[in-house]
Protein backbone atom coordinates (compact mmCIF):
# COMPACT_ATOMS: atom_id res chain seq x y z
CA UNK A 1 0.00 0.00 0.00
CA UNK A 2 1.38 3.31 -0.95
CA UNK A 3 1.40 6.07 2.07
CA UNK A 4 -0.91 8.88 0.93
CA UNK A 5 2.39 11.14 1.46
CA UNK A 6 3.66 9.94 -2.04
CA UNK A 7 0.43 10.49 -3.83
CA UNK A 8 -1.40 13.18 -5.12
CA UNK A 9 -5.15 13.34 -4.81
CA UNK A 10 -5.44 12.90 -8.53
CA UNK A 11 -5.98 10.31 -10.66
CA UNK A 12 -5.96 10.16 -14.78
CA UNK A 13 -8.38 6.96 -15.49
CA UNK A 14 -7.73 4.75 -13.00
CA UNK A 15 -4.10 5.76 -12.60
CA UNK A 16 -3.16 7.37 -9.00
CA UNK A 17 -0.56 10.13 -9.79
CA UNK A 18 2.84 9.65 -7.37
CA UNK A 19 4.84 12.34 -6.64
CA UNK A 20 7.97 12.12 -8.62
CA UNK A 21 5.97 11.12 -11.81
CA UNK A 22 6.83 13.42 -14.17
CA UNK A 23 3.95 14.21 -17.08
CA UNK A 24 5.37 15.06 -20.30
CA UNK A 25 2.39 15.75 -22.61
CA UNK A 26 3.80 16.51 -26.36
CA UNK A 27 1.25 17.11 -29.53
CA UNK A 28 0.40 19.70 -31.70
CA UNK A 29 -1.31 22.85 -30.94
CA UNK A 30 -4.15 21.93 -32.92
CA UNK A 31 -4.98 18.53 -35.19
CA UNK A 32 -5.42 19.72 -38.60
CA UNK A 33 -5.56 16.27 -40.18
CA UNK A 34 -6.01 12.66 -38.89
CA UNK A 35 -2.45 11.55 -40.77
CA UNK A 36 -0.91 14.54 -39.53
CA UNK A 37 -1.89 13.80 -36.30
CA UNK A 38 -0.63 10.00 -36.41
CA UNK A 39 2.34 11.03 -37.58
CA UNK A 40 3.24 12.85 -33.95
CA UNK A 41 1.47 10.25 -31.82
CA UNK A 42 3.86 7.69 -33.63
CA UNK A 43 6.84 10.10 -32.45
CA UNK A 44 5.22 10.06 -29.01
CA UNK A 45 4.77 6.25 -28.82
CA UNK A 46 8.40 5.74 -30.29
CA UNK A 47 9.92 7.57 -27.43
CA UNK A 48 7.93 5.61 -24.77
CA UNK A 49 5.94 8.68 -24.02
CA UNK A 50 2.18 8.05 -22.86
CA UNK A 51 0.79 11.02 -23.06
CA UNK A 52 -0.72 13.22 -26.07
CA UNK A 53 -2.17 16.35 -26.31
CA UNK A 54 -4.27 17.77 -29.50
CA UNK A 55 -6.45 20.82 -30.02
CA UNK A 56 -9.24 20.09 -31.58
CA UNK A 57 -12.14 22.97 -30.40
CA UNK A 58 -9.31 25.80 -30.24
CA UNK A 59 -9.51 29.28 -28.16
CA UNK A 60 -8.42 31.76 -31.28
CA UNK A 61 -7.99 35.31 -30.21
CA UNK A 62 -9.45 36.28 -33.63
CA UNK A 63 -12.56 34.46 -34.89
CA UNK A 64 -11.02 34.46 -38.52
CA UNK A 65 -8.66 32.32 -38.03
CA UNK A 66 -8.65 28.09 -37.99
CA UNK A 67 -11.25 27.30 -35.13
CA UNK A 68 -9.79 23.98 -34.95
CA UNK A 69 -11.58 20.66 -36.76
CA UNK A 70 -13.89 20.72 -34.07
CA UNK A 71 -16.30 17.30 -33.49
CA UNK A 72 -14.91 15.63 -36.29
CA UNK A 73 -11.52 15.30 -33.86
CA UNK A 74 -13.23 13.37 -31.62
CA UNK A 75 -12.80 10.32 -34.24
CA UNK A 76 -9.30 11.16 -34.38
CA UNK A 77 -8.45 11.16 -30.95
CA UNK A 78 -10.42 7.68 -30.16
CA UNK A 79 -7.96 6.31 -32.74
CA UNK A 80 -4.90 7.58 -30.95
CA UNK A 81 -6.01 6.31 -28.22
CA UNK A 82 -6.86 3.04 -29.53
CA UNK A 83 -4.49 2.52 -31.75
CA UNK A 84 -1.01 3.91 -29.90
CA UNK A 85 -2.27 3.53 -26.17
CA UNK A 86 -1.90 7.23 -25.68
CA UNK A 87 -3.53 9.17 -22.71
CA UNK A 88 -5.17 12.39 -24.78
CA UNK A 89 -5.02 15.85 -23.34
CA UNK A 90 -7.32 18.18 -25.53
CA UNK A 91 -9.29 21.97 -24.54
CA UNK A 92 -12.51 21.98 -24.64
CA UNK A 93 -14.22 25.50 -24.04
CA UNK A 94 -18.11 24.68 -23.64
CA UNK A 95 -20.30 22.47 -21.21
CA UNK A 96 -21.93 21.35 -24.25
CA UNK A 97 -18.50 19.65 -24.97
CA UNK A 98 -18.43 17.60 -22.04
CA UNK A 99 -20.11 14.86 -22.79
CA UNK A 100 -19.24 14.84 -26.57
CA UNK A 101 -15.81 13.99 -25.52
CA UNK A 102 -16.58 11.58 -22.84
CA UNK A 103 -14.78 8.45 -24.80
CA UNK A 104 -12.42 10.65 -26.72
CA UNK A 105 -10.44 12.82 -23.60
CA UNK A 106 -8.82 12.03 -20.57
CA UNK A 107 -7.33 14.96 -19.30
CA UNK A 108 -9.81 17.55 -20.46
CA UNK A 109 -7.84 21.04 -20.32
CA UNK A 110 -9.27 24.19 -19.49
CA UNK A 111 -7.70 26.53 -21.36
CA UNK A 112 -5.89 29.88 -19.99
CA UNK A 113 -9.17 31.85 -21.83
CA UNK A 114 -11.49 29.98 -19.73
CA UNK A 115 -9.73 29.81 -16.72
CA UNK A 116 -13.02 31.87 -15.47
CA UNK A 117 -15.86 30.36 -17.49
CA UNK A 118 -17.35 29.15 -14.16
CA UNK A 119 -20.33 27.67 -15.62
CA UNK A 120 -17.97 25.27 -17.22
CA UNK A 121 -16.37 24.82 -13.89
CA UNK A 122 -18.93 23.85 -11.90
CA UNK A 123 -19.74 21.27 -14.78
CA UNK A 124 -16.27 19.58 -14.27
CA UNK A 125 -16.27 19.36 -10.93
CA UNK A 126 -19.47 17.09 -11.32
CA UNK A 127 -17.77 14.36 -13.58
CA UNK A 128 -14.49 12.52 -12.63
CA UNK A 129 -11.96 12.92 -15.11
CA UNK A 130 -8.56 14.41 -14.56
CA UNK A 131 -8.36 18.39 -15.51
CA UNK A 132 -5.75 20.43 -16.86
CA UNK A 133 -6.44 23.81 -15.38
CA UNK A 134 -4.45 26.55 -17.21
CA UNK A 135 -3.47 29.74 -15.62
CA UNK A 136 -5.82 33.04 -17.20
CA UNK A 137 -2.62 35.23 -18.86
CA UNK A 138 -3.97 37.85 -16.78
CA UNK A 139 -4.83 35.85 -13.34
CA UNK A 140 -2.76 36.04 -10.09
CA UNK A 141 -2.45 32.79 -8.44
CA UNK A 142 -4.90 33.48 -5.63
CA UNK A 143 -7.76 33.83 -8.79
CA UNK A 144 -6.31 30.32 -9.92
CA UNK A 145 -6.34 28.61 -6.80
CA UNK A 146 -10.11 29.72 -6.23
CA UNK A 147 -10.94 28.19 -10.00
CA UNK A 148 -9.47 24.86 -9.30
CA UNK A 149 -11.96 25.21 -5.43
CA UNK A 150 -14.88 25.64 -8.30
CA UNK A 151 -14.34 22.12 -9.66
CA UNK A 152 -12.69 20.45 -6.21
CA UNK A 153 -15.76 21.60 -4.18
CA UNK A 154 -18.13 20.05 -6.83
CA UNK A 155 -16.45 16.92 -6.17
CA UNK A 156 -14.00 16.19 -8.76
CA UNK A 157 -10.33 16.37 -7.17
CA UNK A 158 -8.61 15.31 -10.51
CA UNK A 159 -6.59 18.80 -10.73
CA UNK A 160 -3.46 19.74 -12.42
CA UNK A 161 -2.46 22.97 -12.72
CA UNK A 162 -0.90 24.34 -15.75
CA UNK A 163 1.73 27.57 -15.93
CA UNK A 164 2.00 29.48 -19.50
CA UNK A 165 2.83 32.44 -19.00
CA UNK A 166 1.01 35.88 -18.25
CA UNK A 167 0.60 39.12 -19.83
CA UNK A 168 3.83 41.90 -18.99
CA UNK A 169 5.38 45.10 -20.09
CA UNK A 170 7.80 42.75 -21.38
CA UNK A 171 7.08 41.75 -25.51
CA UNK A 172 10.46 40.20 -26.41
CA UNK A 173 8.30 36.37 -25.39
CA UNK A 174 4.58 35.83 -26.12
CA UNK A 175 3.75 35.86 -22.66
CA UNK A 176 6.68 35.58 -19.48
CA UNK A 177 6.79 32.39 -18.01
CA UNK A 178 5.73 32.98 -14.02
CA UNK A 179 7.97 29.60 -12.68
CA UNK A 180 7.12 31.37 -9.53
CA UNK A 181 3.73 30.34 -9.59
CA UNK A 182 4.91 26.52 -9.58
CA UNK A 183 6.90 27.29 -6.46
CA UNK A 184 3.78 28.91 -4.62
CA UNK A 185 1.10 26.55 -5.93
CA UNK A 186 3.45 23.79 -4.80
CA UNK A 187 3.55 24.94 -1.20
CA UNK A 188 -0.13 26.18 -1.37
CA UNK A 189 -1.87 23.42 -2.73
CA UNK A 190 -1.56 19.43 -3.02
CA UNK A 191 -2.12 19.22 -6.44
CA UNK A 192 0.23 18.65 -9.28
CA UNK A 193 1.51 21.62 -11.60
CA UNK A 194 2.91 21.82 -14.88
CA UNK A 195 4.39 24.18 -17.09
CA UNK A 196 3.51 24.58 -21.12
CA UNK A 197 6.81 26.59 -22.32
CA UNK A 198 5.22 27.09 -25.85
CA UNK A 199 2.59 29.12 -24.92
CA UNK A 200 4.67 30.86 -22.44
CA UNK A 201 7.44 31.60 -24.88
CA UNK A 202 5.99 31.91 -28.39
CA UNK A 203 8.98 31.10 -29.79
CA UNK A 204 10.44 27.75 -30.03
CA UNK A 205 13.99 28.56 -29.65
CA UNK A 206 13.56 29.48 -25.80
CA UNK A 207 11.30 26.19 -25.09
CA UNK A 208 14.27 23.72 -23.92
CA UNK A 209 15.79 25.97 -22.33
CA UNK A 210 12.44 27.09 -20.39
CA UNK A 211 11.69 23.73 -20.15
CA UNK A 212 14.64 22.88 -17.86
CA UNK A 213 14.08 25.70 -15.85
CA UNK A 214 10.29 24.19 -14.96
CA UNK A 215 11.87 21.06 -13.57
CA UNK A 216 14.47 23.00 -11.76
CA UNK A 217 11.88 24.87 -10.00
CA UNK A 218 9.65 21.40 -9.07
CA UNK A 219 7.37 20.93 -11.86
CA UNK A 220 5.54 17.68 -12.55
CA UNK A 221 5.76 17.61 -16.25
CA UNK A 222 5.19 19.48 -19.32
CA UNK A 223 3.24 20.59 -22.35
CA UNK A 224 4.66 20.68 -25.49
CA UNK A 225 3.67 21.63 -28.76
CA UNK A 226 5.33 19.47 -31.31
CA UNK A 227 4.60 19.44 -35.11
CA UNK A 228 6.29 17.46 -38.17
CA UNK A 229 6.51 20.66 -39.63
CA UNK A 230 6.02 23.58 -37.57
CA UNK A 231 6.76 26.19 -39.93
CA UNK A 232 3.39 25.45 -41.89
CA UNK A 233 1.25 24.63 -39.28
CA UNK A 234 -2.07 26.42 -39.51
CA UNK A 235 -2.06 27.31 -35.51
CA UNK A 236 1.71 28.51 -33.30
CA UNK A 237 4.17 27.08 -35.26
CA UNK A 238 6.45 29.22 -34.54
CA UNK A 239 6.88 28.11 -31.01
CA UNK A 240 6.19 24.08 -31.90
CA UNK A 241 9.18 21.74 -31.67
CA UNK A 242 9.71 19.74 -34.78
CA UNK A 243 10.98 16.04 -34.24
CA UNK A 244 14.88 16.71 -33.90
CA UNK A 245 14.23 19.41 -31.44
CA UNK A 246 11.83 17.48 -29.64
CA UNK A 247 14.29 14.64 -29.57
CA UNK A 248 16.81 17.14 -28.29
CA UNK A 249 14.75 18.02 -25.39
CA UNK A 250 13.97 14.65 -24.42
CA UNK A 251 17.43 13.92 -24.21
CA UNK A 252 18.33 17.08 -22.24
CA UNK A 253 15.21 16.90 -19.72
CA UNK A 254 16.22 13.57 -19.01
CA UNK A 255 19.29 13.93 -17.60
CA UNK A 256 17.90 16.84 -15.61
CA UNK A 257 14.50 14.38 -13.89
CA UNK A 258 17.11 11.54 -12.93
CA UNK A 259 19.05 13.48 -10.64
CA UNK A 260 16.03 15.14 -9.31
CA UNK A 261 14.50 11.65 -8.53
CA UNK A 262 11.70 11.95 -10.95
CA UNK A 263 10.09 9.60 -13.80
CA UNK A 264 8.44 10.37 -17.27
CA UNK A 265 5.49 8.54 -16.78
C1 LIG B 1 -3.34 25.46 -25.98
O1 LIG B 1 -2.68 24.84 -25.12
O2 LIG B 1 -3.62 24.98 -27.06
C2 LIG B 1 -3.78 26.84 -25.71
C3 LIG B 1 -4.70 27.44 -26.47
O3 LIG B 1 -3.17 27.41 -24.66
P1 LIG B 1 -3.61 28.63 -23.73
O4 LIG B 1 -5.01 28.36 -23.32
O5 LIG B 1 -2.62 28.55 -22.63
O6 LIG B 1 -3.46 29.86 -24.58
MN1 LIG C 1 -1.70 27.19 -29.14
Amino acid sequence: MLSKMNEYDVKINSKVLRKGDFLLIPGPCAIEADYQAFEIAELIKNNNISFYRGGIYKPRTSPYTFQGIGDKGLDVLRHIRSKYGLIICSEIMDVRQIDKCADSIDIIQVGARNMQNYSLLKELGKIKKAILLKRGFCSTVDEWILSSEYIRSGGNENIIFCERGIRTFENSTRNTLDLSSVIVLKERTSLPVIVDPSHASGNRKYVIALSKAAISVGADGLLIDVYKNPDSALVDGKQSLDFDLFKNMLFEISKMLVLMNKKIV
